[in-house]
């Protein structure tokens, strides 16, 4: 019996050394110290045991479970505080960061054309993407069978329906609606059946106007120059080509001097030291005419840019198609 009580506390002493969870600690807890574990099994037995050696082995019996009630209460508190380190959060690490987001660089370049032509006095004036082919093209002076047409490549969505080719139709409405003087420009998505390195199916482009008394082609020179060089942020030298549009009478191209070599040639404006930046003209008569305005009153000039190659050669982006890949390892540089 003495001998059995003995290897009871080595065994369970051992037993629990090895005992590494909580499931493994109640198995153990179970086996030797519940109400049919071992050590009771035992202690029922010494009612069987001679009448004189009764107290010794009572006493035995229960420095025995005094010592099993220790090691267990000391296992259970080690396992606690083991899962409690693990578990609990390490207050000294940095804190997680949330992303924070950027507004796309077209948008950024788009907000920040708006912002100089307002402080110039335009109002701004967004108009429908899905356009009546009268305002996209007849209302500009560019009737069916025009060869004009072909220099758009144009999504038809019906008839006489398609998705805007430039927003430019906003002139029309607006002159349609209102009487001079009026300075607006308006900003939008248009689109266009074409895709490369410099072209994309839709792009953005402000389209502005002006309308008033004596307007001349110097007011016109003026406004662009200025608000280029704003864009730009520099003091370049901006020049006037003789072009042609079907709704502008004479009609110019703009280019500024390379903001990459300052004019001197680069690949950038293939050696010319100048790019091409945007269209412009004298609004032509007969668009007056579509909105019942005066052309021998009235006069006025418009333009049209395009947002994504402003921002391409702001920014120094080499490839167009960068902006709607939804990359944001280019995006997040903005
Ligand atoms: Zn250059």
């Amino acid at each position: 019996m003495e001998q059995e009580l003995e290897k009871l506390r080595s065994d369970a002493s051992a037993e629990l050394e090895r005992v590494s969870s909580s499931s493994q600690l109640e198995e153990f807890r179970i086996k030797y110290l519940g109400r049919n574990g071992q050590l009771s099994g035992l202690m029922k037995q010494l009612g069987a045991a001679a009448k004189e050696d009764r107290p010794r082995l009572g006493k035995l019996a229960n420095s025995v479970r005094g010592d099993l009630e220790q090691i267990f209460t000391q296992k259970s508190a080690a396992l606690a505080q083991q899962k409690d380190s693990t578990e609990r959060p390490d207050l000294s690490l940095p804190g997680r960061r949330r992303v924070k987001g950027s507004l796309h660089p077209v948008t950024q370049c788009m907000e920040e054309i708006c912002e100089i032509f307002a402080s110039m006095g335009f109002s701004i004036s967004e108009g429908p993407d899905i356009e009546l082919d009268y305002y996209n093209f007849e209302a500009l002076n560019i009737p069916e069978h025009h060869p004009a047409r072909d220099m758009h490549d144009t999504f038809y969505i019906g008839d006489s329906v398609l998705l805007r080719t430039h927003t430019s139709p906003m002139q029309a409405r607006i002159m349609e609606d209102k009487q001079p003087p009026i300075r607006v420009i308006a900003p939008g998505k248009v689109y266009r059946c074409d895709s490369d390195i410099t072209h994309t199916p839709m792009f953005q482009q402000v389209e502005g106007f002006l309308v008033d008394r004596n307007i001349s082609f110097a007011d016109l020179k003026g406004v662009l120059t200025v608000s280029l060089q704003k864009i730009f942020e520099k003091d370049l030298a901006v020049r006037f080509r003789p072009s042609f549009f079907p709704f502008t009478e004479p009609s110019a191209e703009v280019d500024i001097a390379c903001v990459i070599c300052s004019g001197d040639g680069c690949r950038v404006c293939k050696k010319t030291g100048w790019i091409e930046i945007l269209g412009s003209g004298m609004i032509d008569p007969e668009v007056f005419k579509m909105v019942n305005y005066d052309p021998e009153v009235y006069s006025g000039f418009a333009f049209g840019l395009g947002v994504e190659r402003i921002a391409m050669l702001k920014y120094g982006i080499d490839d167009i198609r960068l902006y709607y890949e939804n990359d944001l390892r280019f995006l997040s540089q903005f």
